[in-house]
């Protein structure tokens, strides 16, 4: 015991779900103190550097006195226009840049902020799952509780929404889903976001669609917004990052559009908590936004590659997964005599391959483990090669 005062978490964070990584975690130090050349497919952020214009503008940003003092809190008008732009060009559908875009720290933030604004007391917040854990987590933040909305392949991974309990949808405020979905890298149909509206308008409840990976489609098939569908903008907003798509993970930069009564809920949490986004970050961003074409469709063969060669080599080895459309992720189920942990364990183990568990996505992802397409083409053949000589 130290001196001191008697330091006691709050129930809150003590009642966080249990971290499901700590063995994973464990087993890598062990790996990586012997020496094993890990091949590590476990994380979500690209490998790929931020694109050199991009960056660029970063430099020439920063040198603005200007932009040393603080941003506004929603975001400097120059910034919120781009977003308009960039999503009435990639979505054709029109935003007002005063009234239905938010700069965001990051996705996350928005995330993990939304609940603040909604939520009272007992409240539950929807949330489909395996996912990303942040939904749950915010919703337990701000007094409520998560619901689990669980995602099978049978149902194409979509949720279902008329399983839901009466008694659950009386105190629910709002629903999260993400599409295309990490872990599972589904996309969604316009039939669904219809179904979700009408849900959303039967039951009162707002919808917050994570788009994270719009942008990280194959074979040319553009994923689509929930505010495209009739009527998606009535009921709720989206979610955009320019984490995954311009690999800028790092820089914490992303945008809310949709619903001007909820844009304006969480600009009111946002302004309480944090300060806005640096703004020689929003300049970069106007100019990773104004990205050439070319530059994205490069980094979608890269992925495309690596997805090929992964769900190709995993097939020929008897895996059972769908071919993903979307998303950086390849979800797989595990073999006859595994689990989730299991096999991941055996993977790191005998193969030096690290991957992702499903079931640390929630526990309808028990039987499943997420490999992320985080490394080379040579690396990737690398991993299925070393999965063929161990099972
Ligand atoms: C990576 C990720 C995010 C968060 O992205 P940031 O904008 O970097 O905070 C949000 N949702 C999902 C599903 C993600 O995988």
């Amino acid at each position: 015991m130290s001196k001191g005062i008697n330091i006691e978490l709050s129930d809150k964070i003590k009642n966080l779900p249990p971290y499901l990584f700590a063995r994973i975690d464990e087993m890598k130090a062990e790996a990586l103190k012997k020496g094993v050349d890990l091949i590590d497919l476990s994380i979500g952020d690209p490998d790929i550097p931020t694109p050199p214009h991009i960056v660029e503008a970063m430099k020439r940003a920063v040198e603005k006195p200007e932009h040393h003092r603080y941003p506004s809190y929603a975001g400097m008008q120059s910034y919120r226009q781009a977003c308009a732009a960039w999503f009435y060009k990639r979505f054709g559908v029109n935003l007002d840049a005063g009234r239905e875009v938010l700069s965001l720290i990051g996705s996350k933030e928005a995330i993990g902020h939304l609940p603040l604004a909604f939520i009272n007391n007992g409240d539950i917040v929807l949330y489909t799952s395996p996912g990303y854990p942040v939904y749950p987590i915010g919703a337990l933040f701000a007094g409520g509780e998560g619901y689990e909305l669980p995602l099978h392949e049978e149902n194409d991974y979509f949720p279902d929404l008329d399983a839901i309990p009466d008694d659950i949808l009386k105190r629910a405020k709002l629903i999260f889903v993400n599409y295309p979905n990490n872990p599972t890298s589904a996309v969604a149909t316009e039939g669904f976001f219809s179904e979700l509206v009408e849900f959303a308008l039967r039951n009162n409840i707002i919808v917050c669609h994570d788009a994270a990976y719009s942008e990280l489609y194959f074979d040319g098939v553009k994923p689509i917004s929930f505010l495209e569908v009739e009527g998606g903008k009535d009921v709720g907003i989206e979610v955009h990052s320019l984490s995954k798509t311009y690999n800028m993970t790092g820089w914490r930069v992303g945008f809310a559009v949709g619903n001007s009564d909820v844009i304006s809920a969480l600009g009111k949490v946002k302004s309480n908590l944090d300060s806005g986004v640096f703004q020689a970050i929003q300049e970069a961003s106007i100019a990773a936004m104004g990205t050439d074409a070319s530059i994205l469709d490069d980094l979608r063969t890269t992925y495309e590659e690596r997805r090929d060669v992964l769900y190709d080599g995993l097939t020929s080895l008897g895996f059972s997964s769908t071919k993903p459309k979307a998303t950086f992720y390849l979800w797989a189920k595990v073999p006859d005599g595994f689990n989730s942990m299991s096999f991941c364990g055996h993977l790191l183990e005998e193969g030096g391959i690290l991957t992702t568990p499903g079931n640390g996505f929630g526990s309808p992802g028990e039987g499943y483990i997420r490999f992320a397409l985080t490394d080379s083409v040579a690396r990737t053949k690398e991993v299925v090669e070393r999965i063929k000589n161990i099972i």
